[in-house]
C-alpha cells in the first residue's frame, strides 16, 4: 500500500481523488469507485502499486497500434481494478478484481529488466485500465525511458487532466477506446460518461502523443450506423483524418455479462469500415482491412497477414516515405 499522488483533502475527513474523471469523494475507511484507492486515516492510498497480475511480451499490433513501431513486441503489464464496469469486458477477471495483498510485489526495475530480457523495445500498461495504477505506471515509465524503451498505454481515456499532465512527458503512444458516441451507452454499459473521454482525446491529440482509437462493435449496443457516423466524424473533425481507427468485433463467450448478445457479423464490421472511409478517415482498420496504404496514392506501406495478432508484418515504406509517391509515411518507429 502506497500513498497516492493524485488527491486533495475536502471537508469532514473526505478525500477527493483527482486521478480520473469520476473525481470520487472518499470517506474515511472507504474506497473509490475503482475499489483500489482507499482513505486510510486521512491519506489516500493506492492498493495496487506493484501488484502486477499479468505480464507478457505481446505484438504491438495486438494493442492495437498499427502505426507505432510495427512488427515489434511490447512488454505488457496490468494490475487489478478498473474505473469502468463494462458489461462487455473481456478481462473482467482482473479488471473487476478486488485489491489483493497476496499478489507478489514486482518492482519497476524487474518489469524493465523483463522487457529488456525479452528484447521488447517498449513497455505497455494494458490488460486493465492504467489510470488506476498511474503511480506505479509512472515509476515503470520513467525507468523504461532511462533505458531507451518507449512507453505505451491502452486506456479508456477517463484519466483527469492532472493525470495526463503527469504521464504525458513519459508516454509515447496510446490506444484509447471510444466505445460509442452515446452518453447513454457509457452510463448503461460502462458506468461512466462520454464527454470526459472526448475531452481526453482532444487533449492527447494536442499533446503530440501518438494516438490510435478503437471501437468495439456490439450488436444492439454500439452498432447503430448513425452513431458510428457521428463517431467517425468526431475523429476526422476534432482529432484529424490521419488518426487510425480500429473497428473490432465483439465475442460474447468471453464477455463479463453479455453472453446472450450475438457476436458481431463480418457485414457489420465491413459497414463500419465504409462509414469510417466516408467520414474521411485515411486509416480504418477493420476485418480484412489490415494493411496500411498511403493516404496520397494508395500504395501499400505495411502489409499484415493477420490484423491483431501481428503474425507477419512487412514494411514497404522507406526513410519515412511512401515508396511510390514519396509522401510522408504515417508510421512512427
Ligand atoms: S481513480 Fe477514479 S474511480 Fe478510482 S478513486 Fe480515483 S476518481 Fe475514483
Amino acid at each position: 500500500m502506497r500513498e497516492a499522488n493524485f488527491y486533495h483533502a475536502a471537508p469532514d475527513g473526505v478525500l477527493q481523488c483527482d486521478l480520473c474523471r469520476h473525481y470520487c469523494r472518499i470517506r474515511p475507511g472507504s474506497s473509490g469507485l475503482c475499489r483500489v484507492r482507499r482513505n486510510v486515516d486521512g491519506k489516500l492510498f493506492t492498493l495496487t502499486w506493484g501488484r502486477t497480475v499479468s505480464q507478457a511480451a505481446d505484438p504491438v499490433e495486438k494493442k492495437p497500434l498499427l502505426h507505432f513501431m510495427p512488427g515489434t513486441q511490447t512488454w505488457s503489464l496490468g494490475t487489478p481494478g478498473c474505473n469502468f464496469r463494462c458489461a462487455n469486458c473481456q478481462n473482467w477477471e482482473i479488471s473487476q478484481a478486488l485489491p489483493d495483498e497476496t499478489i507478489p510485489l514486482i518492482a519497476p526495475e524487474a518489469i524493465v529488466r523483463n522487457a529488456i530480457r525479452a528484447e521488447c523495445p517498449s513497455i505497455c500498461c494494458t490488460y486493465t485500465e492504467p489510470t488506476i495504477f498511474a503511480e506505479y505506471a509512472l515509476d515503470v515509465m520513467k525507468l523504461a525511458r532511462q533505458t531507451g524503451l518507449r512507453n505505451i498505454w491502452v486506456s479508456n481515456g477517463y484519466f483527469s487532466k492532472n493525470c495526463l499532465d503527469a504521464i504525458a512527458p513519459w508516454l509515447d503512444a496510446v490506444n484509447v477506446d471510444l466505445k460509442s458516441m452515446d452518453d447513454a451507452f457509457y452510463r448503461r454499459v460502462c458506468g461512466a460518461r462520454l464527454a470526459p473521454v472526448l475531452d481526453s482525446l482532444r487533449l492527447i491529440r494536442k499533446s503530440g502523443i501518438h494516438l490510435e482509437i478503437t471501437t468495439l462493435v456490439i450488436p444492439g449496443q454500439s452498432n447503430d450506423p448513425a452513431m458510428l457516423e457521428r463517431l467517425a466524424g468526431f475523429i476526422a473533425r476534432d482529432l484529424g483524418s490521419d488518426v487510425p481507427w480500429h473497428v473490432i468485433p465483439f465475442y460474447p463467450e468471453i464477455s463479463w455479462k453479455m453472453q446472450d448478445t450475438p457476436p458481431t457479423s463480418a457485414d457489420a464490421i465491413e459497414a463500419a469500415y465504409e462509414i469510417g472511409r466516408r467520414a474521411g478517415l485515411s486509416y480504418v482498420y477493420a476485418g480484412s482491412h489490415s494493411d496500411t496504404l498511403c493516404a496520397e496514392c494508395g500504395a501499400r506501406l505495411v502489409a499484415r497477414s493477420r490484423q491483431f495478432i501481428g503474425a507477419k508484418v512487412e514494411r514497404f515504406d522507406a526513410n519515412g516515405r511512401c515508396p511510390a509517391c514519396l509522401a510522408p509515411s504515417p508510421i512512427r518507429d
